[in-house]
């Protein structure tokens, strides 16, 4: 691909070694500052997290949290902006769910959901002793017409058409409406970048994709290999190349 225009990237996993955030993330932001080009994180972590790392990495402008139910832009050193991908509604129809599916199973939500506006996690290793608990969870999901998605770390839920390709679209629609499809780069890790690998050309897997691959329906464009380009070491290895 040409030196793209927009940088997106999922954090854990690909933006992460493992759960660690190291010195390599920085040397990812910075790069992506030193050549002009607007880098935004697209997770499925609570839009909390989005508040502390827009105020604190200051190269950084906007991020998309929860999966894609909502993008956050930074307005000001302080100054930050919700926009809701979801209505109230369905923000509300979730708040029940979320809690008659704690009753039902007798788990707690993940520390962060108590954060979370658009969607609801649970750890995924509460399925790690007992695997078909998340079958029946899943089911009770899909009775129920809750949606759902797998990061590395956790099982996401929902109400509403939420996505992380529909929240890229939106914000390339309000924010940079000159940049087309082709003209942006994605980096992910797992299966809740499906909807991204689907609908966008350039996408790039870092290598340790490899532990969901046969699970994905929808695969990168590019898929990097080895141990040299696990996670972060992958993303700036290409993005070193790309804005060259
Ligand atoms: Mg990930």
């Amino acid at each position: 691909m040409t030196r793209p225009k927009l940088i997106f990237s999922d954090f854990d996993g690909t933006l992460t070694l493992g759960s660690e955030l190291g010195p390599v993330f920085f040397e990812i932001t910075s790069l992506a500052h030193q050549a002009k080009t607007p880098f935004i994180i697209v997770t499925g972590r609570s839009v909390q997290w989005s508040y502390f790392t827009l105020i604190h990495v200051s190269c950084l402008q906007y991020s998309i949290a929860e999966g894609g139910g909502l993008w956050v832009e930074k307005k000001g050193p302080e100054e930050l902006e919700t926009h809701f991908l979801v209505t109230a509604d369905e923000r509300v129809k979730l708040a029940e769910f979320a809690s008659a599916l704690t009753k039902k199973f007798g788990f707690a939500l993940t520390a962060d959901s108590s954060g979370r506006l658009t969607d609801r996690a649970l750890d995924l290793s509460l399925f790690h002793k007992n695997p078909t608990l998340q079958n029946e969870v899943q089911s009770f999901m899909k009775e129920e017409s809750i949606n759902f998605s797998t990061s590395s770390v956790h099982l996401n839920f929902w109400v509403g058409n939420i996505s992380k390709a529909r929240a890229m679209t939106e914000i390339i629609k309000q924010r940079f409406p000159d940049v087309s499809n082709d003209e942006l780069v994605y980096f992910g890790d797992s299966l809740n970048d499906e909807t991204v690998f689907a609908h966008f050309p350039n996408t790039i897997g870092v290598s340790n994709i490899s532990a969901v691959w046969d699970k994905l329906k929808s695969h990168p464009s590019l898929r990097l290999m080895g141990a040299e380009n696990q996670g972060p070491l992958g993303v700036k290895a290409q993005l070193a190349s790309l804005l060259k």
